[in-house]
């Protein structure tokens, strides 16, 4: 028996859908909410950012009367916001409880800057609160592996949320030493983790070690990047526990949407950011079941309100209905980032994702590095540095067994457009140790 996402409810109270009516009344509601919260979204943006007051100036001031119409309206982009972040600000300084910082790649080396109201902060804490009730329950208890020692960070926010459950929570932090962590956990007797999937892979390994012949933990909740299924797969079988995806970024206000029981696919947090599934190249929207680019808009934001922003993220809708019974949409797993795919050949596309997949499926494989160099008339070349497990004895044929299994590897490899892959094993530790920057696969570009 699934239970249907909390969500639900908790979308139906904010909109004000009291009704018990059909799911086809639900989603008119719901599309009608969305719409109204669009517009105001836009006289709230054009009458107080000045970014949106000039990047408006020549859409009409009438409403919009339907939804496709919006997408009349040109796309915000990161490098728009690390431009000019100020720009976006749209209250008063003195209105700004917390500002959040992001380093980019771009070659600006601009940061971005998210400016949150105390009022959005309270929307994202009544997200955690709500959403966090597929994981747990009243009386149980939380680790929480993700920065937190900063009063408005993410990890205080969610601890914030998870009070109001009456759920205790440890707000442990990002996981460096993982000897420390498992002591932590076990002794505080969580329930329920909540981390970076590389991070509590790292936690389960020195778990077996440690021996802890008792867990109590029950759901984990993987979040922040790309979830490997393998990496779920493994945290199933040492803990019995269900694993849990959670998409956000801090543009969304930090939470963005989370998997139901059914654990196929997130529920938005729709009342909040009205989402679109866009052609990477050109723009158009995609019907739902086709894969794009997630751009969403906040509908509820003060501080800093957002229009048609492009996420980079790869995902797309799921056009059938959950199994959990809810009438509300469903993004299938976001599968990793457009800039991060790489053309072994014209028409040979790697994933970072294909690479997770096949590495830590592999037994003691803790992270890794992929290093791919492109080469100007000649066979690209790829290198993986490997961090295994302490007592772990991963061999090199073994990892380019798992490598040739990847379709675009074994095709361009076949094809010389790609030599055999040069494998090292790592003795430094793990590269992401901070994991909250988004893994990627290194290219470089050799001169002729
Ligand atoms: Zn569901």
């Amino acid at each position: 028996m699934i239970n249907i996402t909390p969500l639900d409810k908790w979308i139906k109270e904010k909109i004000q859908f009291c009704c018990n009516s059909t799911h086809s009344d639900f989603t008119n509601a719901l599309e009608a909410y969305q719409l109204r919260k669009i517009n105001e979204t836009i006289d709230h943006a054009r009458s107080n950012s000045p970014f949106y007051r000039r990047m408006l100036q020549n859409i009409p001031m009438e409403p919009f009367v339907a939804l496709s119409d919006f997408a009349k309206i040109p796309f915000t982009t990161p490098s728009d916001i690390a431009g000019d972040p100020f720009g976006f600000l749209a209250v008063r300084q003195n209105d700004v409880s917390n500002i959040v910082t992001l380093r980019t790649s771009g070659s600006t080396g601009n940061a971005k800057r998210i400016f949150f109201t105390n009022d959005d902060l309270e929307l994202t804490i009544d997200f955690f609160h709500r959403g966090m009730r597929t994981l747990v329950s009243p009386g149980q208890k939380v680790a929480i592996l993700l920065p937190g020692a900063i009063s408005d960070s993410v990890g205080d926010l969610l601890m914030r949320g998870l009070s109001r459950l009456d759920v205790r929570s440890l707000v442990y932090g990002p996981v460096i030493d993982p000897r420390d962590a498992v002591d932590a956990i076990s002794s505080f007797g969580a329930h329920c983790l909540v981390g970076i999937p590389i991070q509590v892979l790292d936690l389960a390994h020195s778990w077996v070690e440690a021996d802890i012949k008792q867990s109590s933990i029950e759901n984990v909740l993987l979040s922040t990047d790309y979830v490997p299924r393998a990496i779920s797969r493994t945290l199933q079988n040492l803990w019995g526990c269900r694993v849990f995806n959670h998409y956000g970024m801090t543009e969304m206000g930090l939470g963005g949407g989370v998997e139901c029981e059914a654990l196929d696919g997130y529920h938005l947090r729709e009342a909040d950011l009205y989402f679109e599934i866009v052609d990477h190249e050109t723009g158009r929207l995609c019907p739902d079941g086709v894969t794009g680019e997630v751009v969403f808009t906040t509908l509820t934001r003060k501080g800093m309100p957002l229009i048609r922003y492009r996420t980079g993220d790869m995902a797309r809708i799921i056009p059938e209905p959950c199994p959990c019974g809810s009438a509300l949409k469903r993004m299938e797993c976001v599968k990793g980032r457009w800039s991060g795919i790489i053309y072994l050949e014209p028409d040979s596309r790697l994933f970072l994702s294909d690479l997770d997949e096949a590495l830590f499926g592999l037994s003691g494989l803790l992270d890794y590095r992929a290093t791919v160099s492109m080469r100007k008339g000649r066979a690209a070349q790829m290198h993986i540095d490997i961090y295994q497990a302490e007592g772990a004895a991963l061999k090199k044929q073994d990892i380019l067994h798992a490598l040739n299994r990847i379709n675009a590897i074994q095709k361009s490899i076949s094809s010389n457009a790609l030599m055999e892959p040069t494998i090292t094993f790592s003795s430094e530790g793990r590269w992401s140790t901070t994991g909250t920057t988004k893994r990627k696969i290194v290219i470089s570009t050799e001169a002729e």
